[in-house]
């Protein structure tokens, strides 16, 4: 991720030091390719707008101009915005001090959602005795998905009763079996759809109510690009997520819906999917991102 974007900045920055004294021009002209290299690497516009207006104003503040080496003070610059943008230490998941700690997986459907939960199961195995619960009620298809994943990684699995027509039933089941097997993190994996619409909110607001959970994750796809954007502020604005795992990673070299979800929402991005694979999971440390982009 974000090779591109480092090459590009690399250049510009590579210009801008070679040179002594930097007129207003320069910095124009250098503020001018940051732009369009976080076009390039995807990054939404109006982000793009906003760290640029921040880099500008803070070389303003800073005369950067009359300093010994302007070149280098623009690069500072730079390299403070983007730290302050995604500079954070990684977040780690809460685990509740009371057993069962609680879950929700929550995105559109094709995001990565079912992938991402049983890998996060995986994970938490280390220590934990992880249950994943199936909650999608009208696609028997993606009970079945989960099912199958949970077997092949060695988790526990919940699904619903056949007919069962409500999900409060679902969690309430899954609580019991979970306790009854001294299970102490429920994940449960709620159903998508393939846009955001208000039968989706509506159950996992219902869901969110009954369960009480400690962590409600969204999963997105990386290679949607700006659409990742809309959709993470569509599910923060309504269920308060407390992160994200962005999936598909590894499709995305450009990198930008990483910047722009973060920009946008400040959700911190805990996860980071990066194959197919039960494996394939990151932890996601924006921090050293940002590090590894400005070299
Ligand atoms: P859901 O509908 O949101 O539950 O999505 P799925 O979990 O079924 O994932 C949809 C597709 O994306 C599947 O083919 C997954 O194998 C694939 N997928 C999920 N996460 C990743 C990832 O991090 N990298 C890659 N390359 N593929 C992924």
């Amino acid at each position: 991720m974000f090779d591109a974007l480092k090459e590009r900045l690399d250049g510009v920055f590579g210009k801008l030091k070679g040179k002594g004294k930097l007129t207003e021009g320069d910095v124009q002209e250098a503020l001018r390719e940051v732009r369009r290299a976080l076009l390039e690497a995807d990054v939404n516009y109006k982000v793009v707008k906003g760290l640029v207006e921040n880099i500008r104003r803070r070389a303003m503040e800073r005369s950067v101009l009359d300093s010994i080496t302007p070149g280098q003070q623009v690069v500072a610059v730079v390299y403070e915005e983007l730290m302050d943008l995604m500079g954070s230490e990684p977040k780690p998941l809460t685990i509740s001090p009371k057993p069962p700690t609680l879950m929700m997986m929550v995105g559109l459907q094709g995001g990565g959602k079912t992938t991402s939960t049983v890998k996060l199961a995986k994970r938490l195995s280390k220590g934990h005795k992880p249950l994943v619960v199936a909650c999608d009620l009208r696609r028997p298809a993606a009970v079945d998905q989960l099912r199958v994943l949970a077997e092949s990684a060695g988790v526990g699995f919940y699904g619903p009763e056949k007919g069962e027509s409500d999900v409060l039933n679902v969690i309430d089941g899954a609580l019991r079996y979970a306790r009854d097997r001294l299970m102490d993190v429920i994940l449960f994996d709620t159903a998508g759809r393939l846009t955001v619409d208000d039968e989706m909110m509506a159950e996992l607001d219902a869901m969110k109510a009954r369960i009480a959970p400690h962590e409600i994750l969204l999963v997105v796809d990386a290679m949607t690009g700006q659409e990742a954007v809309s959709v993470s502020e569509a599910f923060h604005s309504r269920m308060d997520l407390t992160g994200v795992v962005l999936s598909k990673v590894d499709g995305d070299a450009r990198g930008g819906a990483a910047l722009a979800v973060l920009a946008t929402t400040g959700v911190p991005i805990k996860f980071a999917g990066v194959g197919e694979g039960i494996d394939a999971l990151e932890v996601f440390d924006a921090k050293r991102m940002a590090e590894r982009i400005m070299g």
